[in-house]
C-alpha cells in the first residue's frame, strides 16, 4: 500500500524506519552511522525515514545538542521524512511533547494490572545490586513492591515517598525474535527483572516510549546500536501488554577505536561536528559510514541514492567495526578531488588571506586542490603563494646556484614583462640557458615556491600577487 506526503506528494511504501537520538551529547560517528543505515533502509524499500527526538531525561537534554543533531544529519544529508521541522498527523516527534499520549498507555497497563508502583528508593535498589552481584546472581529487581498491598501502597504515598510505575514481567515465557543482523533470540522472562516504565517525576522511561513510539509511528524496522539487544525482549512484553505491533530489530555492531574500545573522545576526534570543523567532506564520512560494518562490493566514492541502492541489511556485519581515520582520509582525498572549482573555493575560502580577489583564490584553489585531502593541507601552500619569499634548504639552494645567475636574470625579465606567466618564463630561461626537462624546472620551482614538489606551477604564478614571482627569480639573478 502506498502513502502519499501531503505537503511533497511523494508517495512511500506502506512501512518507516527511524533514527532516535537523545540529545544528551554531540551526534557522535557511532549514531551517525546508524542513523545512515536506518536512512538507506528505508530509501532502499521506498519508505519513510522518520526522526525523533528522545527527549524526556530533562536532566540530560539539551535543546542545543538537538540544535546539533539535526544540523549534522542535514549536512550529511540524511533528510527525514517526518520529524522535526516536518511535523505530521503521527507526531509531535520530540518525546518531551508526548506525555499525554504515554499517560494513557499507562493509565490502560494500570487497568490490567500489568504495572505496578515501586517505593524503593535508589539506596535501597543499590544495596539489592550489590547483595546479588557478591552472591554471583546477575542483578534484577527483587520484587519488593510488586505486591504490595493497596493500603501499604497508600501508607507509602502518604508518608511522601515518590513511586516509580514498574512493568509487572510475566513468569515462566519465552521471548523470541528474529534479529535482522544476529538471527533468531531466545530469552527467559524468569531472566528478566520487573522494570521501570515511567520514573519517580513522572517522565516516561525509555524502554516504554521508545517501543511505543515505533508502534504509533509506524515503525516497521529498526537498526540500532547492539548494547539496545538486551533491552528488546523487555520493549517486545510492553508492545505485546499493549496490542501493538512491534517492529523488526537489528542489532548493530559498535565502532571501536584502534586499541579496541568503543570509540569515543579519548580517540581523538569521534563526533560529525569535530569532522566537520576539520574539514571533512559529508560524502566522505557517508561513504566511510556505509563501509564500516556494512560489507560492499563497491569502491568508488557514491551518492546517498547509489549507496541506498547498495545497502543489504544481510551484508551487516556482527563483528565489531574498527574506525581507521587513515581509510576515512582515502575517501576525504576522493571526495575532496571532486569538488566543483565553486566548492573547492568555498571549502578553502576560510584559509585565504581577505582581499586576493577572485581570479586569484580561484587560481590558489584550483592549484592546490589535487595535494589537498583535508583544508589544513592547504595551509603552507597560502603561506608560500601570498606571504613571503620562502627560504631554500640546503638542496634548493645548490639547485638554484648550479642554474646560474643567467637563467635567473632571464627569467626575472620575462616575468618582469609578462607578469606571473609561467609559459613566457619558462621559454626565456630555456633560452638563456640551453636547459630542458627538469633541470629547467627545478631551479624554477625551488626560487618561486621554496620546495621542490608541489602543485602545478602554472595556476600557482597566477594567484601569486603581481611581481611575485619577478621578485622571487630576481633573487638568485
Ligand atoms: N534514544 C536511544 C539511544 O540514543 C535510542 C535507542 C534506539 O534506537 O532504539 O540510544
Amino acid at each position: 500500500m502506498a502513502e502519499m506526503d501531503s505537503t511533497t506528494g511523494r508517495t512511500f511504501a506502506h512501512g518507516a524506519t527511524r533514527f532516535a537520538p537523545s540529545p544528551t551529547g554531540e551526534l557522535h560517528l557511532g549514531n551517525a552511522r546508524t542513523a545512515l543505515f536506518n536512512f538507506l533502509l528505508a530509501r532502499h524499500a521506498g519508505e519513510r525515514f522518520v526522526l525523533r527526538v528522545e527527549d524526556t531525561d530533562a536532566s540530560r537534554s539539551r535543546a542545543a545538542h538537538t540544535e546539533g543533531l539535526l544540523t549534522d544529519l542535514a549536512w550529511l544529508g540524511l533528510e527525514w521524512d517526518a520529524g522535526p521541522g516536518r511535523e505530521d498527523a503521527l507526531g509531535p516527534y520530540f518525546q518531551s511533547q508526548r506525555g499525554a499520549f504515554y499517560a494513557r498507555l499507562f493509565a490502560e497497563l494500570e487497568r490490567q494490572g500489568a504495572v505496578y508502583p515501586c517505593f524503593c528508593s535508589a539506596l535501597e535498589l543499590e544495596a539489592s545490586r550489590r547483595a546479588q552481584r557478591s552472591s554471583g546472581r546477575a542483578p534484577r529487581y527483587p520484587g519488593t513492591c510488586r505486591e504490595l498491598t493497596e493500603s501499604e501502597r497508600g501508607r507509602k504515598r502518604s508518608a511522601g515517598l515518590a513511586a516509580t510505575l514498574r512493568f509487572r514481567v510475566p513468569g515462566g515465557r519465552r521471548i523470541e525474535f528474529t534479529d535482522l543482523v544476529h538471527g533468531t533470540q531466545s530469552f527467559l522472562s524468569d531472566d528478566i527483572g520487573d522494570f521501570v516504565i515511567r520514573r519517580a517525576d513522572g517522565s516516561a522511561a525509555f524502554f516504554f516510549c521508545n517501543a511505543v513510539d515505533d508502534a504509533s509511528m509506524g515503525v516497521t524496522q529498526v537498526l540500532r546500536g547492539e548494547d539496545h539487544l538486551a533491552n528488546t525482549p523487555r520493549q517486545l512484553l510492553i508492545l505485546e501488554a499493549l496490542g501493538l505491533p512491534a517492529p523488526r530489530y537489528g542489532h548493530i555492531s559498535l565502532i571501536l577505536g584502534p586499541d579496541g574500545a568503543p570509540l569515543s573522545k579519548r580517540h581523538g576526534a569521534a563526533s560529525v561536528r569535530e569532522f566537520r570543523e576539520r574539514g571533512y567532506r559529508p560524502e566522505a564520512l557517508v561513504n566511510y559510514l556505509f563501509r564500516l560494518g556494512h560489507s560492499s562490493p563497491e569502491h568508488d566514492l557514491l551518492g546517498l541514492d547509489v549507496l541506498a541502492g547498495a545497502f543489504d541489511v544481510g551484508r551487516l556485519g556482527r563483528a565489531p567495526a574498527h574506525f581507521d581515520e587513515q581509510q576515512l582520509r582515502v575517501w576525504q582525498k576522493a571526495a575532496a578531488h571532486r569538488l566543483s572549482g565553486e566548492q573547492a573555493r568555498a571549502w578553502l575560502e576560510p584559509l585565504l588571506p581577505a582581499g586576493i580577489g577572485a581570479e586569484a583564490a580561484g587560481a590558489f584553489c584550483a592549484a592546490v586542490l589535487p595535494n589537498v585531502v583535508l583544508p589544513e593541507d592547504a595551509k603552507p601552500w597560502v603561506e608560500i603563494v601570498f606571504g613571503a619569499a620562502p627560504a631554500l634548504d640546503a638542496e634548493g639552494e645548490q639547485i638554484v646556484r648550479e642554474a646560474g645567475s643567467a637563467f635567473f636574470a632571464a627569467a626575472a625579465r620575462a616575468a618582469s614583462a609578462n607578469g606571473n606567466d609561467l609559459g613566457a618564463i619558462v621559454a626565456a630561461a630555456r633560452t638563456a640557458s640551453g636547459r630542458k626537462g627538469a633541470q629547467l624546472y627545478r631551479p624554477l620551482r625551488f626560487a618561486l615556491t621554496g620546495l621542490g614538489h608541489g602543485p602545478e606551477l602554472a595556476p600557482l604564478l597566477q594567484a601569486m600577487p603581481a611581481g611575485q614571482a619577478e621578485r622571487r627569480l630576481a633573487r638568485f639573478a
